[in-house]
C-alpha cells in the first residue's frame, strides 16, 4: 500500500502524459514553451483570479511575493507554527523578521485571535511593523479567511496565502490561490495537484503585481530578456512539467478531488467513534493533502503508528517540531508565546494515506487496524 500513490495516477494518465512530453520534446521549446502560458491561464480559470505566473517551485513562489511588495529588514511577518519549514523560511531570507503564531486544534490553522494579539504585541514593542499575514491551508482546508481579512484590514497588512497544500479547497464556492492579496501554491509532487518534478505558482488579481512577478521570475527583465531593470531571481516552470500538469488538472477538475473527499468521508464514517478525525467546518471544502487524525497522546500516536507499520500501512507525521523550535530560526524569531495547542498536535497527529486512486478495501482496512489498535490500547 502506498501512502500516495503517483505510480496508479500515472498508470491511469500514461497515454496522455507521454503524448504530451513527446510533442513538447519534438517542438524543443523546454522554457517558456506554450503550454506555460496555456497552463497559467487554465490555473487563473480554475482558480478565479486574473493572473497566474508559474515558477519554480512553491518555495520560490512565496519569495516572489513578499519580494514583490518589498517586504525586508524591520518588517514583521506572521506565520503559523505549524506548517512546512518553507512558509517561514521565506521570512529571514528577505532580511524580514518571522512572528510564529499558534493555530486551531480542530481546523490546524492559524487561530486567528492569537494572531491578533501578536500583531498587537508586535506594535506595543514599537520596533517592527506589521506587515503580512502568511495563511497557510493545511493539509487542504483553507484558513479563516473572514477572520483574516478582517484583522489585515485593521491593522493595514498583506495576506499572503500559502494554498501549496491547499489546491482545490474552497470557503463559500470560492477556492484557494484567491484568499490571499497575493495566493501560492507548489506542484512538488506530492501535493494535490503535483508534477513530476519542482513547480509552483502564483497567483494575483492586482495587474502590477503579477507583471512585477513576470519579472522578478526572469532575472528582473525589463522590455526584453537582456534588459534587467531590478534583481530577481531564475524560478520559471519547466515546458515538460507545464504538460503534464494540463493533463493533472483536468484529472483534478473531472474526478481526483471529489475522490479524495469520497475517501476522506469512508474514513470519517468509519473512525469518528473511535479517534479524534479531521474537522472540516461548514461552507469550507477540504482538497485533502493529508488525512489527519489526532490522538490522546504521544505515546497512543507512537504506537498507533509502530502497529499500522507491522500490518503494512504506511503512515506520516506531519508535522514532528513546531516552527518555533526549528534550530534554523533560533536567531531570526523573537521569544515565543502561548504556542501549547502546535506543541501538542506535534506530539498527537498522525496521518493516513489519502490520495484519489484509494481503493475502498483499503480504507477499510486501514480503520479496521486502526479500531484494532484504539481497542487493545486504550
Ligand atoms: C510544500 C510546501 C511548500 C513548499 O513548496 P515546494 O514546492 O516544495 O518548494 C510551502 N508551504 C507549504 C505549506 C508546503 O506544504
Amino acid at each position: 500500500m502506498q501512502f500516495r500513490d503517483l505510480k496508479k495516477q500515472y498508470q491511469v494518465l500514461k497515454d496522455r502524459i507521454d503524448a504530451a512530453c513527446a510533442e513538447v520534446m519534438a517542438r524543443g521549446a523546454f522554457i517558456s514553451g506554450e503550454e506555460v502560458s496555456r497552463l497559467e491561464d487554465a490555473l487563473a480559470k480554475y482558480v478565479g483570479v486574473k493572473h497566474c505566473v508559474t515558477c519554480a517551485n512553491g518555495t520560490d513562489a512565496l519569495s516572489l511575493a513578499l519580494m514583490a511588495w518589498g517586504i525586508g529588514k524591520n518588517d514583521a511577518v506572521f506565520v503559523p507554527d505549524f506548517t512546512f519549514f518553507a512558509s517561514g523560511e521565506v521570512v529571514p531570507e528577505c532580511g524580514a523578521t518571522p512572528i510564529f503564531v499558534d493555530v486551531e486544534p480542530d481546523t490546524f490553522n492559524i487561530d486567528a485571535e492569537k494572531l491578533e494579539r501578536a500583531i498587537l504585541r508586535v506594535l506595543e514593542e514599537g520596533i517592527l511593523t506589521p506587515r503580512v499575514i502568511v495563511a497557510v491551508d493545511l493539509f487542504g482546508l483553507p484558513a479563516n479567511y473572514p477572520a483574516l481579512s478582517a484583522i489585515a484590514d485593521r491593522y493595514n497588512m498583506y495576506i499572503l496565502e500559502d494554498a501549496a497544500q491547499g489546491f482545490g479547497g474552497e470557503l463559500e464556492g470560492k477556492r484557494a490561490c484567491s484568499f490571499g492579496d497575493i495566493s501560492t501554491t507548489s506542484f512538488f509532487p506530492a501535493k494535490p495537484l503535483g508534477c513530476y518534478g519542482d513547480g509552483g505558482a502564483i497567483f494575483t488579481d492586482d495587474d502590477e503585481i503579477a507583471s512585477l512577478l513576470r519579472s522578478l521570475c526572469v532575472h528582473g527583465k525589463g522590455s526584453f530578456k537582456y534588459d534587467n531593470i531590478r534583481i530577481g531571481r531564475n524560478s520559471r516552470l519547466d515546458t515538460l512539467q507545464a504538460a503534464i500538469l494540463e493533463i493533472k488538472l483536468d484529472a483534478f477538475e473531472k474526478y481526483e478531488r471529489d475522490a479524495v473527499n469520497t475517501a476522506a468521508g469512508l474514513y470519517t464514517k468509519a473512525l469518528c467513534d473511535t479517534v479524534k478525525t479531521p474537522v472540516v467546518p461548514s461552507g469550507y471544502l477540504s482538497s485533502w493533502a493529508q488525512y489527519t487524525l489526532t490522538l490522546e497522546s504521544r505515546g497512543q500516536r507512537d504506537g498507533l503508528q509502530a502497529y499500522l507499520k507491522e500490518n503494512g500501512i504506511p503512515s506520516m507525521v506531519y508535522y514532528p517540531k513546531p516552527m518555533h523550535c526549528q534550530k534554523a530560526f533560533e536567531n531570526t524569531a523573537p521569544a515565543p508565546v502561548d504556542l501549547s495547542v502546535t506543541t501538542c498536535l506535534c506530539d498527537t497527529v498522525l496521518s493516513l494515506p489519502m490520495h484519489p486512486y484509494l481503493e475502498k478495501e483499503d480504507i477499510d482496512f486501514i480503520c479496521a487496524k486502526v479500531k484494532e489498535y484504539i481497542k487493545k490500547e486504550g
